[in-house]
């Protein structure tokens, strides 16, 4: 009946993507965004406070994604926003130092003990790039060791994964990195020191750095199995390699300092990004001083950026981390437990197989009933379960990551209510997951 156009079934999120498929490769800036896992129309979003995302057709979802992290303190906090529009009214970029970065650098420092000196820059990717180059230039060598599933932003010689539990040297995941950029790169399986033996038996004087994500959380939560993270560091100083830990995700958000601040085990580099730039472009890496003198201007590794350590994300990142006080990490803490119970419950209720995985305050929710510990583990998991799962959560109103293989993040602002609107939610989306395994 309806024929008129103003009455086509079209929302404001489907006129949008059209119109940002035209003009920008597959509609948006970041791939997961597509919902190219999930299917459907990804949802334009409008506005964010505290625990909620309003999209542009006006509907209201409990975030569990909080930008894949750094908005540990919920969308639109007042004192972020105070500080970054303080700071946005003495100007928006200096190409000149500032008094921000030196108080958030001091900050780090302060928190993470390993950190004796600190580069700003504005990614993750440009953390973690940046910190090879410098273990590089430090070393003298080229080969780095990285994990499958495991993912440090979109570094060229990062950009590979190997499928088989042999060391093997990497093929490139993508077009448009050289076998050359990646050929320097040997992936092996995570949580596995025989593994990683084998590795440093066969090309120990020729690798500059292992690089591992502290917790892994780019596959879904896979914790470092006891003494792992420890061995990493140990079999790094026998040979003369640098251990590199990525705390980009679980950096301020693990625990107070982050999974540094649950294992103790000391790296050589660390690199940090999403909660310490409080929802705006901020990122770092830093650790032992006498690596970090070879940077320049210090030293001789070139490394720079034109908006490093701007006023405004500093600014922002700074309020964050000050206001990330003992009390915000319990409440992180007892909600992502709960919020996993109330997932756990409801999928079991209807049969679904499935593994919850913790590292500290973060965790996630895997569609397969081993579990997992390394990506081998979490490729079994059935996707097309969460598909479902996934759509049938955003049609009552929560907001997961979507995908499969991502953690699940909380903020300080999920309060009763929000837990509530969730636990709502799962039982109709447990049924969808269950009919979807039958299927
Ligand atoms: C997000 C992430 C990165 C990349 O950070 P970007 O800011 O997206 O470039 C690197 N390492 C880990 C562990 C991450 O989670």
């Amino acid at each position: 009946m309806s024929t008129y156009p103003y009455e086509a079934p079209e929302t404001q999120s489907q006129l949008l993507f059209d119109r940002a498929r035209a003009v920008t490769p597959g509609g948006v800036n970041s791939p997961v965004r597509a919902f190219g896992a999930v299917g459907g129309t990804p949802r334009f979003m409008a506005s964010g406070d505290g625990a909620y995302l309003t999209d542009v057709d006006g509907n209201r979802y409990v975030d569990l994604v909080c930008s894949w992290g750094p908005l540990i303190l919920g969308h639109n906090h007042p004192a972020v926003v105070e500080a970054a529009t303080k700071a946005l009214r003495n100007g928006t970029s200096y190409g000149a130092p500032s008094a921000g970065e030196v108080e958030l650098a001091e900050e780090i420092v302060a928190r993470i003990a390993p950190v004796e000196q600190v580069r700003l820059v504005s990614s993750g990717t440009e953390a973690t790039m940046s910190a090879i180059r410098l273990a590089r230039g430090f070393t003298g060598r080229g080969k780095v060791v990285k994990f499958a599933g495991c993912y440090h932003g979109h570094v060229d010689a990062l950009l590979a994964a190997a499928g088989s539990g042999v060391a093997t040297f990497a093929l490139p995941d993508t077009p448009g990195v050289t076998g050359a950029q990646a050929g320097d790169t040997l992936v092996l399986p995570y949580n596995d020191p025989e593994a990683v033996k084998a590795a440093f038996e066969a090309h120990g004087p020729e690798i500059a750095c292992l690089i591992t994500e502290a917790a892994p959380g780019n596959m879904g939560i896979v914790p470092p199995q006891p003494g792992f993270n420890r061995f990493l560091a140990d079999i790094c100083a026998a040979h003369g390699a640098l251990f590199i830990s990525d705390e980009v995700m679980t950096g301020f958000r693990a625990s107070r300092e982050g999974m540094y601040g649950i294992d103790g085990v000391v790296p050589d580099l660390m690199t940090f990004g999403k909660v310490m730039g409080g929802g705006f472009p901020a990122a770092a890496f830093g650790g032992r001083a006498d690596v970090m003198a070879h940077l320049a201007p210090a030293g001789p590794v070139y490394q720079a950026g034109t908006l490093s350590g701007n006023p405004v994300a500093t600014a922002a990142g700074l309020a964050t981390l000050r206001h990330c006080t003992p009390d915000v990490y319990s409440h992180l803490d007892t909600t992502a437990h709960r919020i996993a119970q109330l997932a756990s419950e409801a999928l079991s209720k209807e049969g679904v197989p499935h593994t919850v995985q913790f590292a500290g305050t973060m965790f996630s929710v895997f569609f397969t009933d081993k579990p997992v510990k390394d990506y081998a583990d979490a490729k079994t998991q059935d996707s097309k379960a969460y598909a479902e799962f996934f759509h049938a959560m955003l049609n009552r109103g929560v907001y997961l990551p979507p995908s499969a293989y991502e953690a699940w993040f909380v903020s300080a602002a999920h309060d009763e209510a929000a837990v509530e609107t969730i636990a709502q939610a799962l039982p109709h989306a447990a049924r969808a997951a269950a009919a979807a395994e039958k299927s």
